[in-house]
């Protein structure tokens, strides 16, 4: 298994351009676990697909083609569906197709064959908690509830009201399920991103990726 940095936390508390800056800075593989919630769920509502049936949803996780690429692109059985994904009724059918136990354990062992090959920095919500209970650093980066909706409702130009009321709920539903909610592992560092800029945020956790990993020949 390569180095794991696991980052966890709710919606809108920073993960991607943090986990992202990261890996670059590392020259490590940037995986955003969420996509791949969320190109299933994507593939749910085309096909009309109810995301809370487990039975269909564990289907379409087994045989989903789910590609993520370095610069963020993600494809769904060979179509880019970067943009696609990030459609708010995709957001919220992700967080129901994310509580189904099947789905989980289909995409897991994709991010863990992930882990396996090279040094990641992974984001999500169980990282930590259950997909690399041993990852060599795991953070919990959180927010304030109204800085998460600020910074969400900016980067998809959206309304604020209608940003809060979908994060509340799709965090709600995270943190309320039976496998795997959304939690910080015990030894997890939590951080409370509110305030900081992406840069002191990064360096943040590069201080905390330093002390834990003395063998250093893998950094830049
Ligand atoms: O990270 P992102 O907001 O894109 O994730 C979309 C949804 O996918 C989350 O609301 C959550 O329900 C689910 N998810 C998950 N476990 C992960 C990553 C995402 O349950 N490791």
């Amino acid at each position: 298994m390569g180095i794991v940095i696991a980052i966890d936390g709710p919606a809108g508390a920073g993960k991607s351009t943090i986990a992202r800056g990261l890996a670059q800075r590392l020259g490590f593989t940037y995986i955003d676990s969420g996509a791949m919630y969320r190109a299933v769920a994507l593939w749910a509502l085309r096909e009309n697909l109810d995301p809370s049936d487990s039975h269909r949803m564990e289907q379409l996780a087994r045989a989903a083609e789910i590609r993520l690429e370095a610069g963020g692109g993600v494809s769904l059985n060979g179509e880019d569906v970067t943009q696609a994904i990030r459609e708010t009724a995709v957001s919220v059918a992700a967080s129901v197709v994310a509580a189904v136990a099947s789905v989980r354990r289909a995409l897991v062992e994709k991010q863990r064959a992930i882990g396996a090959q090279s040094n990641v920095v992974m984001e999500g919500r169980d990282i930590g908690s259950v997909v690399f209970p041993a990852a060599n650093v795991k953070i919990f980066l959180d927010a304030d509830p109204a800085e998460r909706v600020r910074r969400r409702a900016q980067e998809t130009a959206a309304d604020p009201a209608r940003v809060s009321g979908e994060i509340e709920d799709r965090d709600r539903r995270d943190r309320a399920r039976s496998e795997s909610p959304l939690t910080q592992a015990p030894d997890a560092v939590y951080l409370d991103s509110t305030g900081l800029s992406i840069e002191q945020v990064e360096e943040a956790i590069l201080r905390i990726v330093r002390a834990r990993i003395t063998n250093g020949k893998e950094f830049r």
